[in-house]
Protein backbone atom coordinates (compact mmCIF):
# COMPACT_ATOMS: atom_id res chain seq x y z
CA UNK A 1 0.00 0.00 0.00
CA UNK A 2 3.06 2.32 0.66
CA UNK A 3 3.90 3.00 -2.89
CA UNK A 4 0.64 3.91 -3.83
CA UNK A 5 -0.72 6.45 -1.62
CA UNK A 6 -1.95 9.44 -3.20
CA UNK A 7 -1.91 12.88 -1.92
CA UNK A 8 -4.58 14.76 0.06
CA UNK A 9 -5.19 17.25 -2.95
CA UNK A 10 -5.59 14.71 -5.35
CA UNK A 11 -7.69 12.14 -3.23
CA UNK A 12 -9.83 15.33 -2.89
CA UNK A 13 -10.45 15.95 -6.62
CA UNK A 14 -11.71 12.29 -7.01
CA UNK A 15 -14.25 13.07 -4.50
CA UNK A 16 -15.11 16.00 -6.31
CA UNK A 17 -15.18 14.67 -9.67
CA UNK A 18 -17.92 12.15 -8.33
CA UNK A 19 -19.97 14.32 -5.83
CA UNK A 20 -22.53 15.47 -8.17
CA UNK A 21 -25.21 18.18 -6.88
CA UNK A 22 -28.89 16.24 -5.86
CA UNK A 23 -32.07 17.13 -7.60
CA UNK A 24 -32.95 20.92 -5.83
CA UNK A 25 -36.22 20.92 -3.81
CA UNK A 26 -38.75 24.06 -2.49
CA UNK A 27 -38.02 25.07 1.12
CA UNK A 28 -39.72 27.72 3.44
CA UNK A 29 -37.79 30.20 4.42
CA UNK A 30 -38.15 29.58 8.01
CA UNK A 31 -36.49 25.82 7.47
CA UNK A 32 -33.88 27.02 5.18
CA UNK A 33 -31.07 28.08 7.48
CA UNK A 34 -27.73 26.08 6.43
CA UNK A 35 -29.18 24.39 3.43
CA UNK A 36 -27.28 25.84 -0.14
CA UNK A 37 -29.21 27.74 -2.41
CA UNK A 38 -29.93 26.27 -5.96
CA UNK A 39 -31.09 29.21 -7.57
CA UNK A 40 -29.78 32.86 -8.66
CA UNK A 41 -31.51 35.43 -6.70
CA UNK A 42 -32.54 38.32 -8.73
CA UNK A 43 -34.60 40.99 -6.94
CA UNK A 44 -37.89 42.32 -8.38
CA UNK A 45 -38.26 45.44 -6.89
CA UNK A 46 -36.22 48.17 -5.23
CA UNK A 47 -34.98 47.95 -1.39
CA UNK A 48 -35.61 49.92 0.38
CA UNK A 49 -39.29 50.09 -2.22
CA UNK A 50 -39.97 53.82 -1.52
CA UNK A 51 -38.09 56.97 -0.28
CA UNK A 52 -38.21 56.79 3.24
CA UNK A 53 -37.16 58.53 6.51
CA UNK A 54 -34.01 58.06 8.67
CA UNK A 55 -34.97 59.96 11.11
CA UNK A 56 -37.82 60.79 13.14
CA UNK A 57 -38.76 64.58 12.56
CA UNK A 58 -40.16 66.69 9.86
CA UNK A 59 -40.37 66.31 6.35
CA UNK A 60 -39.72 69.62 4.50
CA UNK A 61 -38.49 70.96 1.35
CA UNK A 62 -34.74 71.65 1.08
CA UNK A 63 -34.09 75.83 2.31
CA UNK A 64 -33.15 78.11 5.19
CA UNK A 65 -34.22 77.87 8.52
CA UNK A 66 -37.97 78.89 8.71
CA UNK A 67 -41.39 78.43 10.19
CA UNK A 68 -43.63 75.81 8.52
CA UNK A 69 -47.03 74.80 9.25
CA UNK A 70 -47.63 71.51 10.19
CA UNK A 71 -49.79 69.64 7.31
CA UNK A 72 -50.36 66.20 8.21
CA UNK A 73 -48.40 62.94 9.37
CA UNK A 74 -46.85 60.01 7.67
CA UNK A 75 -46.16 56.64 9.76
CA UNK A 76 -44.16 53.60 9.39
CA UNK A 77 -46.98 51.78 6.97
CA UNK A 78 -49.38 54.77 7.13
CA UNK A 79 -47.73 57.43 4.46
CA UNK A 80 -49.18 60.87 4.25
CA UNK A 81 -52.71 61.64 2.82
CA UNK A 82 -51.26 64.34 0.65
CA UNK A 83 -48.94 66.09 -1.01
CA UNK A 84 -46.28 68.49 0.68
CA UNK A 85 -46.03 72.06 -0.80
CA UNK A 86 -43.97 74.76 -0.13
CA UNK A 87 -44.10 76.88 3.75
CA UNK A 88 -45.56 72.90 4.91
CA UNK A 89 -44.04 70.25 6.76
CA UNK A 90 -45.54 67.04 7.70
CA UNK A 91 -44.27 65.22 10.58
CA UNK A 92 -42.58 61.65 9.98
CA UNK A 93 -41.43 58.52 11.41
CA UNK A 94 -38.15 56.68 10.55
CA UNK A 95 -39.19 53.95 7.70
CA UNK A 96 -42.09 56.11 6.99
CA UNK A 97 -42.81 57.30 3.24
CA UNK A 98 -40.72 60.55 2.08
CA UNK A 99 -44.00 62.19 0.87
CA UNK A 100 -43.77 63.68 -2.61
CA UNK A 101 -42.79 67.14 -2.60
CA UNK A 102 -40.54 66.83 0.29
CA UNK A 103 -36.64 66.73 -0.35
CA UNK A 104 -35.51 66.38 3.54
CA UNK A 105 -36.10 64.76 7.26
CA UNK A 106 -34.98 67.30 9.98
CA UNK A 107 -34.75 65.43 13.19
CA UNK A 108 -37.33 66.43 15.76
CA UNK A 109 -34.45 67.41 18.04
CA UNK A 110 -33.51 70.23 15.96
CA UNK A 111 -37.26 71.54 15.80
CA UNK A 112 -39.81 73.34 17.80
CA UNK A 113 -42.99 73.25 17.86
CA UNK A 114 -45.77 75.78 18.81
CA UNK A 115 -49.43 75.74 18.75
CA UNK A 116 -51.81 78.74 17.16
CA UNK A 117 -55.99 78.55 18.51
CA UNK A 118 -57.25 76.21 20.07
CA UNK A 119 -60.14 73.61 19.37
CA UNK A 120 -61.25 72.36 15.87
CA UNK A 121 -59.05 75.53 13.93
CA UNK A 122 -55.90 74.55 15.82
CA UNK A 123 -52.70 75.00 14.21
CA UNK A 124 -49.51 73.56 14.39
CA UNK A 125 -45.97 74.83 13.25
CA UNK A 126 -42.48 74.51 13.36
CA UNK A 127 -39.63 75.97 13.00
CA UNK A 128 -36.48 73.86 11.49
CA UNK A 129 -32.53 74.90 10.82
CA UNK A 130 -31.52 74.69 7.27
CA UNK A 131 -31.46 71.13 5.46
CA UNK A 132 -30.22 70.01 2.09
CA UNK A 133 -31.62 68.07 -0.71
CA UNK A 134 -32.06 64.37 0.75
CA UNK A 135 -31.00 65.04 4.40
CA UNK A 136 -31.99 62.13 6.19
CA UNK A 137 -33.65 60.17 3.04
CA UNK A 138 -32.80 57.19 2.61
CA UNK A 139 -33.55 56.75 -1.24
CA UNK A 140 -35.32 53.76 -2.92
CA UNK A 141 -32.76 51.27 -4.05
CA UNK A 142 -30.01 52.13 -2.09
CA UNK A 143 -29.37 48.76 -0.80
CA UNK A 144 -30.91 47.05 -3.31
CA UNK A 145 -32.03 47.62 -6.89
CA UNK A 146 -34.87 45.95 -8.57
CA UNK A 147 -33.38 43.42 -11.25
CA UNK A 148 -30.22 43.13 -9.53
CA UNK A 149 -29.04 39.55 -8.64
CA UNK A 150 -27.97 39.45 -4.84
CA UNK A 151 -27.02 36.07 -4.09
CA UNK A 152 -25.62 33.06 -7.04
CA UNK A 153 -26.63 29.46 -6.31
CA UNK A 154 -24.36 27.47 -4.26
CA UNK A 155 -23.94 29.55 -1.40
CA UNK A 156 -24.49 28.31 2.43
CA UNK A 157 -27.47 30.40 3.79
CA UNK A 158 -26.79 32.06 6.87
CA UNK A 159 -28.71 34.06 9.03
CA UNK A 160 -28.03 37.44 6.76
CA UNK A 161 -28.74 35.34 3.53
CA UNK A 162 -32.45 34.44 5.15
CA UNK A 163 -32.87 37.52 6.30
CA UNK A 164 -32.30 39.39 2.38
CA UNK A 165 -34.21 36.71 1.34
CA UNK A 166 -37.20 37.94 3.77
CA UNK A 167 -36.62 41.49 2.58
CA UNK A 168 -37.15 40.75 -0.94
CA UNK A 169 -40.18 38.51 -0.78
CA UNK A 170 -39.22 35.35 -0.64
CA UNK A 171 -41.60 32.73 0.99
CA UNK A 172 -39.46 30.08 -0.22
CA UNK A 173 -36.79 29.36 -2.34
CA UNK A 174 -34.94 26.43 -4.43
CA UNK A 175 -32.04 24.41 -2.13
CA UNK A 176 -29.86 21.53 -2.92
CA UNK A 177 -31.59 18.59 -0.57
CA UNK A 178 -29.51 17.49 2.71
CA UNK A 179 -27.68 15.01 1.46
CA UNK A 180 -28.96 11.15 2.98
CA UNK A 181 -26.11 10.01 5.30
CA UNK A 182 -25.69 6.15 6.83
CA UNK A 183 -22.93 5.53 9.33
CA UNK A 184 -21.34 2.15 9.82
CA UNK A 185 -18.88 1.44 12.21
CA UNK A 186 -17.24 -2.05 12.63
CA UNK A 187 -15.32 -3.86 14.89
CA UNK A 188 -16.36 -6.91 17.83
CA UNK A 189 -14.62 -5.03 20.54
CA UNK A 190 -17.41 -2.09 20.27
CA UNK A 191 -19.86 -1.89 22.61
CA UNK A 192 -23.24 1.27 22.69
CA UNK A 193 -22.36 4.01 25.08
CA UNK A 194 -24.91 2.87 27.87
CA UNK A 195 -23.91 -0.55 28.02
CA UNK A 196 -21.00 -1.98 30.56
CA UNK A 197 -17.64 -2.43 29.52
CA UNK A 198 -16.51 -6.27 29.16
CA UNK A 199 -12.93 -7.93 28.98
CA UNK A 200 -11.48 -5.85 25.69
CA UNK A 201 -14.45 -4.06 24.75
CA UNK A 202 -14.09 -0.46 24.04
CA UNK A 203 -17.53 2.28 23.78
CA UNK A 204 -18.09 2.96 19.73
CA UNK A 205 -17.31 6.59 19.44
CA UNK A 206 -17.45 7.12 15.55
CA UNK A 207 -21.11 6.60 14.77
CA UNK A 208 -21.11 9.51 17.22
CA UNK A 209 -18.59 11.14 15.84
CA UNK A 210 -19.35 10.83 12.39
CA UNK A 211 -22.86 11.29 12.66
CA UNK A 212 -22.44 14.61 14.22
CA UNK A 213 -20.00 15.30 11.79
CA UNK A 214 -22.29 15.11 8.89
CA UNK A 215 -25.36 16.78 10.15
CA UNK A 216 -23.11 19.68 10.64
CA UNK A 217 -22.00 19.27 7.50
CA UNK A 218 -25.52 19.87 6.07
CA UNK A 219 -26.06 15.92 5.64
CA UNK A 220 -29.35 14.18 7.17
CA UNK A 221 -28.71 10.75 9.04
CA UNK A 222 -30.93 7.79 8.11
CA UNK A 223 -28.97 5.29 9.03
CA UNK A 224 -26.28 4.13 11.96
CA UNK A 225 -25.02 0.72 12.43
CA UNK A 226 -22.63 -1.12 14.67
CA UNK A 227 -21.74 -4.02 12.36
CA UNK A 228 -19.63 -7.25 13.91
CA UNK A 229 -16.56 -8.22 11.97
CA UNK A 230 -17.65 -10.80 9.84
CA UNK A 231 -18.26 -10.86 5.98
CA UNK A 232 -21.82 -11.66 5.70
CA UNK A 233 -22.70 -9.24 7.95
CA UNK A 234 -20.91 -6.49 6.77
CA UNK A 235 -22.09 -7.06 3.32
CA UNK A 236 -25.77 -6.93 4.23
CA UNK A 237 -24.98 -3.83 5.97
CA UNK A 238 -23.42 -1.88 3.76
CA UNK A 239 -25.74 -3.24 0.97
CA UNK A 240 -28.33 -1.63 3.03
CA UNK A 241 -26.79 1.29 3.95
CA UNK A 242 -26.16 2.02 0.06
CA UNK A 243 -29.54 1.75 -0.61
CA UNK A 244 -31.12 4.20 1.83
CA UNK A 245 -28.18 6.85 1.27
CA UNK A 246 -26.48 9.44 -0.91
CA UNK A 247 -23.20 8.87 1.25
CA UNK A 248 -22.32 5.81 3.40
CA UNK A 249 -19.48 5.93 5.80
CA UNK A 250 -17.89 2.84 7.57
CA UNK A 251 -15.39 2.80 9.86
CA UNK A 252 -12.73 0.55 10.81
CA UNK A 253 -12.43 -2.89 9.12
CA UNK A 254 -11.07 -1.36 6.00
CA UNK A 255 -7.00 -2.60 6.32
CA UNK A 256 -6.16 -5.85 5.56
CA UNK A 257 -6.12 -7.23 8.73
CA UNK A 258 -7.51 -11.33 8.97
CA UNK A 259 -10.80 -9.52 10.60
CA UNK A 260 -11.04 -6.63 7.82
CA UNK A 261 -13.85 -7.03 6.25
CA UNK A 262 -15.59 -3.48 4.38
CA UNK A 263 -13.16 -4.08 1.57
CA UNK A 264 -13.64 -7.46 0.51
CA UNK A 265 -17.60 -6.58 0.96
CA UNK A 266 -17.58 -3.24 -1.31
CA UNK A 267 -16.36 -5.51 -3.63
CA UNK A 268 -18.59 -8.33 -3.29
CA UNK A 269 -21.15 -5.25 -3.36
CA UNK A 270 -19.45 -3.90 -6.94
CA UNK A 271 -18.39 -0.73 -5.22
CA UNK A 272 -15.87 0.87 -7.50
CA UNK A 273 -12.80 1.98 -6.04
CA UNK A 274 -11.60 5.41 -6.74
CA UNK A 275 -8.94 5.59 -4.12
CA UNK A 276 -7.37 3.43 -1.45
CA UNK A 277 -4.40 5.17 0.93
CA UNK A 278 -3.62 8.83 1.61
CA UNK A 279 -0.44 10.44 1.64
CA UNK A 280 -1.33 11.51 5.21
CA UNK A 281 -1.17 11.37 8.96
CA UNK A 282 -3.43 10.26 10.44
CA UNK A 283 -5.65 8.99 7.81
CA UNK A 284 -3.98 6.84 6.07
CA UNK A 285 -6.14 3.96 5.78
CA UNK A 286 -9.18 5.74 3.69
CA UNK A 287 -10.81 4.51 1.03
CA UNK A 288 -13.23 5.77 -1.57
CA UNK A 289 -15.53 4.36 -4.05
CA UNK A 290 -18.54 4.58 -6.31
CA UNK A 291 -22.19 3.07 -6.48
CA UNK A 292 -24.20 4.21 -8.87
CA UNK A 293 -25.14 7.63 -7.27
CA UNK A 294 -24.04 6.37 -3.94
CA UNK A 295 -20.20 7.26 -2.66
CA UNK A 296 -18.95 5.33 0.15
CA UNK A 297 -16.26 5.96 1.91
CA UNK A 298 -14.00 3.84 4.08
CA UNK A 299 -12.53 5.28 7.01
CA UNK A 300 -9.86 4.42 9.90
CA UNK A 301 -10.96 2.72 12.67
CA UNK A 302 -9.12 4.98 15.10
CA UNK A 303 -11.33 7.93 16.09
CA UNK A 304 -8.93 10.63 15.62
CA UNK A 305 -8.20 9.21 12.09
CA UNK A 306 -11.67 8.50 11.40
CA UNK A 307 -12.88 12.02 12.27
CA UNK A 308 -9.88 13.64 10.36
CA UNK A 309 -10.41 11.92 7.11
CA UNK A 310 -14.52 12.77 7.31
CA UNK A 311 -13.63 16.24 7.80
CA UNK A 312 -11.53 16.30 4.20
CA UNK A 313 -13.09 14.23 2.16
CA UNK A 314 -16.34 12.83 2.92
CA UNK A 315 -17.64 16.99 4.30
CA UNK A 316 -16.63 17.79 0.80
CA UNK A 317 -18.45 15.13 -0.56
CA UNK A 318 -22.23 16.22 1.62
CA UNK A 319 -21.25 19.77 0.73
CA UNK A 320 -21.17 19.09 -2.85
CA UNK A 321 -24.08 17.24 -3.08
CA UNK A 322 -25.88 19.69 -1.34
CA UNK A 323 -24.67 21.92 -4.29
CA UNK A 324 -21.70 23.92 -2.73
CA UNK A 325 -20.34 25.58 -5.37
CA UNK A 326 -16.66 26.56 -4.58
CA UNK A 327 -16.89 25.18 -0.87
CA UNK A 328 -15.19 27.76 1.63
CA UNK A 329 -12.02 25.67 2.56
CA UNK A 330 -11.91 28.07 5.48
CA UNK A 331 -8.35 28.36 4.56
CA UNK A 332 -5.88 30.42 6.89
CA UNK A 333 -2.68 30.71 7.33
CA UNK A 334 -1.02 30.71 10.97
CA UNK A 335 1.71 30.80 13.42
CA UNK A 336 2.98 26.95 15.22
CA UNK A 337 3.80 27.35 18.71
CA UNK A 338 6.41 24.89 19.12
CA UNK A 339 7.97 23.09 16.62
CA UNK A 340 6.78 19.40 14.94
CA UNK A 341 8.49 16.99 13.47
CA UNK A 342 7.87 15.73 9.70
CA UNK A 343 6.93 13.02 8.37
CA UNK A 344 9.10 12.12 5.34
CA UNK A 345 5.86 10.84 3.12
CA UNK A 346 3.20 11.95 4.65
CA UNK A 347 1.50 15.54 5.34
CA UNK A 348 0.08 15.61 8.65
CA UNK A 349 -2.99 16.90 9.85
CA UNK A 350 -2.21 18.41 13.57
CA UNK A 351 -4.85 19.46 15.84
CA UNK A 352 -4.28 22.68 17.17
CA UNK A 353 -5.94 25.47 18.75
CA UNK A 354 -6.13 28.82 17.59
CA UNK A 355 -5.14 32.10 19.33
CA UNK A 356 -5.59 35.58 17.70
CA UNK A 357 -2.33 38.15 18.50
CA UNK A 358 -1.72 41.18 16.71
CA UNK A 359 0.08 39.60 14.09
CA UNK A 360 -2.15 37.33 13.45
CA UNK A 361 -3.77 33.55 14.00
CA UNK A 362 -1.08 31.52 16.38
CA UNK A 363 -1.63 27.91 16.50
CA UNK A 364 -1.18 25.32 19.79
CA UNK A 365 -1.38 21.71 19.31
CA UNK A 366 -4.33 19.83 21.38
CA UNK A 367 -1.45 17.71 22.99
CA UNK A 368 -0.32 14.24 22.10
CA UNK A 369 -1.16 13.88 17.92
CA UNK A 370 -1.86 10.21 18.36
CA UNK A 371 -4.71 8.35 16.42
CA UNK A 372 -6.16 7.00 19.43
CA UNK A 373 -6.01 10.36 21.29
CA UNK A 374 -9.22 10.87 20.91
CA UNK A 375 -9.22 14.16 23.62
CA UNK A 376 -7.33 15.83 21.08
CA UNK A 377 -9.94 16.95 19.25
CA UNK A 378 -11.57 18.65 22.29
CA UNK A 379 -10.67 22.45 21.93
CA UNK A 380 -9.52 22.03 18.23
CA UNK A 381 -10.03 24.54 16.25
CA UNK A 382 -8.46 24.08 13.35
CA UNK A 383 -6.44 21.36 11.36
CA UNK A 384 -3.03 22.40 10.81
CA UNK A 385 -1.93 20.89 7.14
CA UNK A 386 2.06 20.04 7.81
CA UNK A 387 3.37 19.23 3.97
CA UNK A 388 5.56 16.08 3.86
CA UNK A 389 9.23 16.95 4.40
CA UNK A 390 12.49 16.32 6.27
CA UNK A 391 13.15 17.59 9.42
CA UNK A 392 11.17 19.10 11.75
CA UNK A 393 8.64 22.22 11.09
CA UNK A 394 10.48 25.37 13.17
CA UNK A 395 8.29 26.79 16.09
CA UNK A 396 6.82 29.91 14.47
CA UNK A 397 7.15 28.93 11.01
CA UNK A 398 3.97 29.06 8.64
CA UNK A 399 1.08 26.49 8.85
CA UNK A 400 -1.81 25.82 6.74
CA UNK A 401 -5.60 25.80 8.54
CA UNK A 402 -8.46 23.72 8.01
CA UNK A 403 -10.70 25.27 10.38
CA UNK A 404 -12.79 22.91 12.14
CA UNK A 405 -16.60 23.77 12.75
P1 LIG B 1 -9.58 -1.01 12.73
O1 LIG B 1 -9.45 -0.02 11.62
O2 LIG B 1 -10.86 -1.75 12.68
O3 LIG B 1 -8.39 -1.91 12.80
O4 LIG B 1 -9.58 -0.17 14.06
C1 LIG B 1 -8.47 0.60 14.42
C2 LIG B 1 -8.57 1.06 15.86
O5 LIG B 1 -9.70 1.90 16.01
C3 LIG B 1 -8.77 -0.06 16.85
O6 LIG B 1 -8.05 0.25 18.02
C4 LIG B 1 -10.25 -0.04 17.11
O7 LIG B 1 -10.58 -0.58 18.37
C5 LIG B 1 -10.55 1.43 17.04
N1 LIG B 1 -11.94 1.65 16.63
C6 LIG B 1 -12.51 1.12 15.54
N2 LIG B 1 -13.79 1.53 15.46
C7 LIG B 1 -14.03 2.32 16.52
C8 LIG B 1 -15.16 3.02 16.98
N3 LIG B 1 -16.31 2.98 16.32
N4 LIG B 1 -15.06 3.75 18.11
C9 LIG B 1 -13.89 3.78 18.79
N5 LIG B 1 -12.78 3.13 18.40
C10 LIG B 1 -12.84 2.41 17.28
MG1 LIG C 1 -11.63 -3.32 13.57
Amino acid sequence: MAEDLIDVATARARVLAEARPLAPERVELAEALGRVLAEDIASDLDLPPFDASAMDGFATRAGPPEELEVVGESRAGHPAARALAPGEAIRISTGAVVPDGAEAVVAVERTETASHGGGQGARERVSVPARGDGDHVRRAGEDVRGGETVMSAGVRLGPAEVAVLASLGRAEVECGPRPRMAVLVTGDELVEPGTALGPGQIRDANVYALAAQAERAGGRIVGRALVRDELEATVAALGEAIELADVVCVSGGVSVGPHDHVKPALERLGVRERFWGVALKPGKPTWFGVHGSTLVFGLPGNPVSAMVTFHLFARLALEHLAGVVEAPRERAVARLEGSLPRESRRDQAIRCRLETRPDGWHAWPTGSQGSHILTSMLGADALALVPAGEGELAAGERVELELLR
